[in-house]
């Protein structure tokens, strides 16, 4: 089940699928604001990629006997200026070196059995929460009171269980 009901749907050939996953990498989204120092783009330090094993239903159990099934979580988000984000001024100042720190956003929080299908699901969050040039799309966000099935009728988001 998607997330949303206006989410593009993942691909299911093999040849689409790998275009996915090879724009994802390459995406506007992960580059570093200060492209003169070299960095055009840093999916590897923007994207976290996490090996996990959880229960049977994907879910991590207190007991880790239970947790037996492998699967891959990944948080990402875009870099960020943190100097104008309350962080305290380093010694010597902010500089192109020091203000920029990739992000966690929540939105795009995604798991899979495996990497592969990690990555075409964080792609479908990337399209749907950001525009092709990297910028952040005003999109819909989730209502307080989600309520519909299996789609909030209000947000179009996926009910929470
Ligand atoms: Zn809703």
């Amino acid at each position: 089940m998607k997330f949303h009901r206006d989410a593009t749907d993942i691909p299911t050939g093999h040849i689409e699928r790998v275009k996915w996953v090879k724009t994802l990498m390459e995406h506007p989204v992960w580059n570093m604001p200060n492209k003169k120092y070299g960095h055009v783009n840093d999916f590897q330090q923007c994207v976290c990629i996490d090996p996990v094993f959880v229960r049977e239903d994907g879910i991590s159990d207190d007991n880790e006997d239970l947790n037996t099934t492998f699967a891959v979580w990944i948080e990402a988000g875009p870099f960020l200026d943190i100097s104008e984000h309350g962080m305290s001024t380093p010694e010597g100042g902010w500089n192109d070196f020091n203000r920029y720190a990739a992000s966690h956003d929540l939105q795009l929080d995604c798991g899979a059995p495996d990497l592969f299908e990690a990555l075409l699901k964080l792609y479908q969050k990337v399209m749907f929460y950001y525009n092709d040039d990297g910028t952040e799309r005003d999109g819909p966000v989730r209502c307080d009171d989600c309520t519909g099935k299996p789609y909030c009728e209000v947000c179009g988001f996926l009910v929470r269980k």
